[in-house]
């Protein structure tokens, strides 16, 4: 039988949030969001995970890091590393285009993210995903394919591998922050992809139990599409988790699909 994934919502909130108002803001999404069964992760700036986590108490909402660093300690001014966050944060997201671009973070780094992570513990969301030039040259999926191949070739040359609990975010470039999503189709054609890469890449048959979730103006109307996707297991949303309502329908959207699942994993 197919294996049963979880269902997971991920708020990403970027560069937003002071200690001051991020504790509020996180506690009222939490209140807004139980729901059975969905995975909820909320990642505020490094600076309000204190505070969050606080707030976050007993709610069953978990925390996670925006980044983490590739090294295990030394001299990198202003950076944080993955024992830091360990007991903090419980997740971490890993290689988001916007670090890719600002940051120039390459596939080589952020698999070195990736064996930090799994070194303490913390659970990785690595982010994929093509640039427009990419998908109109129909370079989609030889991009997500690349990316990961990379990924997991320099996690060999560190002896490392995959690490347990890995989460893959499909995140088009081109749909974060833009207000314009993917077709759901099209992001089930990428999980595909992005489970055929991992499979090749050492997990063999395993790569079927990795959550693969979508990311890129995802909302509370837009969600429907993509968990209508069996394939999909989630969201990475950005911009509209901020926003306590929007993330009460998203994460009511997603509760239907992980009751669908629960229903046909008890016949
Ligand atoms: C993101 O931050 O991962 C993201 C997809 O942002 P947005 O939802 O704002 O497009």
């Amino acid at each position: 039988m197919a294996p049963v994934r979880e269902v997971i919502i991920c708020a990403n909130w970027k560069m937003n949030t002071t200690p001051a108002d991020a504790g509020r803001l996180a506690a009222d999404i939490g209140a807004a969001t139980e729901v059975a069964d969905v995975v909820r992760v909320i990642c505020p700036p490094y600076v309000c995970l204190h505070a969050v986590a606080g707030a976050l108490a007993g709610s069953g909402v978990a925390l996670g890091a925006q980044n983490v660093h590739a090294e295990t300690a030394g001299a990198y001014t202003g950076e944080v590393s993955a024992a830091m966050l360990a007991g903090l944060a419980g997740w971490v997201i890993c290689g988001p285009s916007e670090r890719r671009r600002d940051q120039g973070e390459t596939d080589a780094v952020i698999a070195r993210k990736l064996l930090r992570c799994a070194e303490h513990g913390l659970r990785p969301i690595l982010c994929v995903g093509e640039q427009l030039a990419e998908r109109e040259a129909g370079r989609a999926e030889s991009t997500v394919r690349d990316q990961l191949r990379a990924t997991a070739a320099e996690l060999a040359r560190h002896r490392g591998e995959l690490p347990a609990g890995l989460v893959v975010a499909y995140e088009p470039v081109w749909a974060i922050g833009t207000g314009r999503t993917a077709r759901g189709s099209d992001a089930a054609t990428m999980a595909a992809v992005i489970r055929q890469a991992l499979a090749a890449a050492g997990l063999g048959d395993r790569a079927e139990q990795v959550p693969v979730l979508y990311g890129g103006s995802v909302t509370s109307a837009a969600i429907g599409e993509f968990l209508a996707e069996p394939s999909i297991d989630g969201a990475l949303v950005g911009g509209a988790s901020l926003k306590v309502d929007e993330m009460a329908g998203i994460v009511a959207r997603a509760g239907l699909t992980a009751a669908a699942r629960g229903a046909v994993a008890a016949r």
